[in-house]
């Protein structure tokens, strides 16, 4: 069986691609929003960088020129005046301060002269070497011709660390008078003085023109290698540069977790897209496996020969299947919904039905199925076995009964027509039989009547004699008696046998039964030569059984073994009965010696109408059979040891 494909409609194709499309259009969406928020971050820095930078140049050319105008300012007041006044002495002291970058001002007269100095230069201290010697000299001079403030070069000094000076010259009336040179300690200018939170971002270094790093402020810290910003470091100029390196910038925290939010929350939303697939995979098969099924079921239910019927608790039917309506006549249509009464039972049989309707659903359908007479639409009848189960939802609650139903009439009129068919050869059987008794029971009346005759006219001679024996009398009167009701008897047996037809059950001695039987036909056998001999178990247990029925098996037995005993010489012309018990049955054996049976015959003796005879009707041992299992026993046969056959009754021990 294949099932119909389902196929998608168009938009619902579309639908379904859709997360497939946009899931990685979103990660990238992603991707790119961080790379875009790492570059940003990136290039903030470098522009925060050079703005630093920028300030930190700025910062220093202002702190050179405010002291170079101090310088100037109090170089006036100092080599002007004869007597340096301690306000100037103050005031350089004040500019020496580290702060200021300052670590000595000298002032010189006109020919470069050292007049004095702040701090004051020691004894062990060269001025030479203070003021770097030749190059201090060429930027005297310089700033002599220039007549404004010149820059010297850097100068290492003794002790470490690097120097350069600022030469200021003075001027009275327009003359020159000397300078003020500043010597600054590039290590003060440039690092010590540095802020905390630049010192705390960069490494900040100074390099001579050879690229020697001269002056630096490091830390312990790896340096980014990305974010550095060199420049010329004029004033005071001579080839030093400024380098600046940002530190490993500090973690920053709130985008790192929020990019790493984005990134599991990414990562949470592929892995329940991908549990999703699954999942809907799973469903989607299990959904065409269902519906598999279903067509399948619907496929299996439609082939049905049984009807399959449903109804609710309270009776109403929810499901019929095309059997059903078929069985019925009526549609699905109109079948579904209805309460009782249906429209498909028998109005002639309506309480018989409702009480069968109500008896299963109060659960008391038999396993074996109920009998239920109903009418089709068209008004024909309709005989059907139903079978009826609980309904259980997936809950296991119980919402209603599942019934089938089987179409059972023709199967009943076969039976019906066979019981009529049976019961019209019961009583042709009964009139056959009927007619041959007729002939023996004239035979069988004869003889009490002839005795009774014979007896009456012994009598009349007695009485004709002067002495009559009143004794001899009443005894001649009890024999034509006895002969009376022998022949009373006969009739009210062959009118019983003839009149009844249903058994007529009752506790049963068979050895009395078959007495009477040979009785009824003992005649018969006397006029054919034949003989019949008994050996009936003593102590036999009863049976429940019509003893009519039973008496016309064991006559019907004895005249077929007569039959076959017609060409036997007279010695072999015997019937023997005899009864035993065997397990919970009695058997009653009917031997003869006859022709016996050949197996052609063999397996079609039970046939109706079935004769070897001329004369015969083949209906005996049919009826005989039918006698036998209508009483739960059997009738069987088999082949008689000393020739002939032994016909065997069994009938079950009647339970005490
Ligand atoms: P009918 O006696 O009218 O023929 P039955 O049904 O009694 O009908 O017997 C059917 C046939 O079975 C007989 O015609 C006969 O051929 C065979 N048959 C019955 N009983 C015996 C028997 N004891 N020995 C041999 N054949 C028998």
């Amino acid at each position: 069986m294949t099932p119909p494909q389902s196929a998608a409609p168009p938009s619902g194709r579309w639908a379904s691609a859709l997360p497939y499309l946009t899931l990685p259009l979103f990660l990238a969406i992603i991707a790119a929003l961080v790379w875009l928020t790492r570059v940003h971050d990136d290039d903030e820095q470098r522009a925060t960088l050079i703005n630093d930078v920028l300030w930190m140049e700025q910062n220093i050319q202002f702190k050179l020129d405010r002291n170079a105008a101090q310088l100037a300012q109090i170089g006036n007041e100092l080599l002007s005046a004869e007597r340096h006044r301690p306000q100037s002495i103050a005031a350089l002291r004040q500019l020496t301060r580290p702060e200021n970058g300052l670590v000595r001002v000298m002032w010189l007269d006109a020919r470069g002269n050292v007049r004095g100095a702040v701090p004051p230069v020691t004894d062990g201290e060269l001025i030479g070497e203070t003021t770097g010697a030749v190059p201090a000299e060429s930027t005297f001079r310089l700033a002599a011709a220039l007549g404004h403030h010149v820059y010297g070069p850097v100068y290492e000094v003794a002790g470490g660390g690097h120097h350069f000076e600022v030469h200021v010259p003075i001027y009275s009336d327009n003359a020159f008078i000397g300078a003020l040179v500043g010597v600054y300690s590039l290590q003060d200018l440039v690092i010590s003085e540095l802020p905390w939170w630049f010192a705390e971002r960069y490494r900040v270094s100074v390099r001579d023109s050879d690229g020697h790093e001269i002056v630096s402020k490091s830390k312990v810290a790896p340096l980014s290698d990305q974010l550095n910003y060199s420049m010329a470091f004029d004033p005071p100029g001579s080839g030093l540069t400024l380098n600046i390196t940002a530190y490993r910038p500090e973690t920053r925290w709130i985008p790192i977790l929020l990019i790493g939010s984005i990134v599991l929350l990414s990562g949470v939303l592929i892995w329940t897209f991908w549990q999703l697939r699954r999942q809907l995979g799973r469903r989607l098969s299990a959904e065409q496996a269902l519906r598999s099924e279903s067509l399948f079921r619907r496929a299996m239910e439609d082939s049905l020969l049984t009807g399959l019927r449903a109804r609710d608790l309270d009776g109403r039917i929810t499901y019929v299947n095309p059997a059903f309506c078929r069985m019925v006549g009526y549609s699905a249509g109109e079948l579904v919904g209805c309460t009782p009464p249906m429209p498909y039972w028998d109005p002639e049989f309506h309480e018989q039905t409702r009480e069968i309707h109500d008896r299963i659903l109060r659960g008391g359908s038999p396993t074996d199925g109920l009998e239920v007479r109903l009418r089709r639409k068209n008004g024909e009848r309709l005989d059907a076995l139903i079978f009826e189960a609980p309904l259980i939802d997936a809950a296991g609650k119980h919402t209603g009964w599942m019934g089938s139903m089987l179409d059972i009439t023709e199967q009943k009129r076969v039976q019906d027509l066979a019981r009529q068919q049976e019961e019209r050869l019961h009583a042709t059987s009964r009139l056959i039989t009927m007619g041959e008794m007729a002939s023996t029971l004239a035979h069988e009346l004869n003889q009490p009547l002839a005795a009774i005759a014979s007896y009456n006219s012994g009598c009349l001679n007695r009485l004709e004699q002067p002495a009559v024996d009143p004794a001899e009398l009443r005894e001649i009167h009890d024999k034509i008696g006895r002969q009376a009701r022998r022949a009373g008897d006969i009739i009210r047996r062959v009118h019983a046998f003839v009149r009844r037809s249903e058994p007529k059950r009752e506790s049963l001695d068979l050895n009395a039964v078959i007495t009477e039987a040979v009785g009824l036909i003992e005649a018969d056998t006397r006029k054919h030569g034949m003989r019949i001999t008994t050996e009936l178990a003593a102590q036999l247990p009863t049976v429940a059984a019509d003893p009519v029925m039973i008496e016309q098996v064991v006559v019907n037995l004895v005249r077929n073994g007569m039959d076959a005993m017609r060409d036997n010489p007279p010695s072999r012309r015997t019937v023997h009965i005899a009864t035993h018990v065997d397990g919970g049955m009695i058997e009653v054996r009917i031997a003869d010696k006859g022709k016996g049976i050949d197996p052609e015959t063999a397996r079609r003796l039970f046939e109706p109408f079935f004769t070897t005879k001329t004369e015969g009707m083949g209906m005996g041992l049919n009826i005989c059979r039918s006698i036998a299992e209508l009483h739960h026993g059997r009738l069987s046969f088999e082949p008689n040891p000393d020739g002939g056959t032994i016909f065997i009754l069994s009938l079950p021990v009647e339970p005490s």
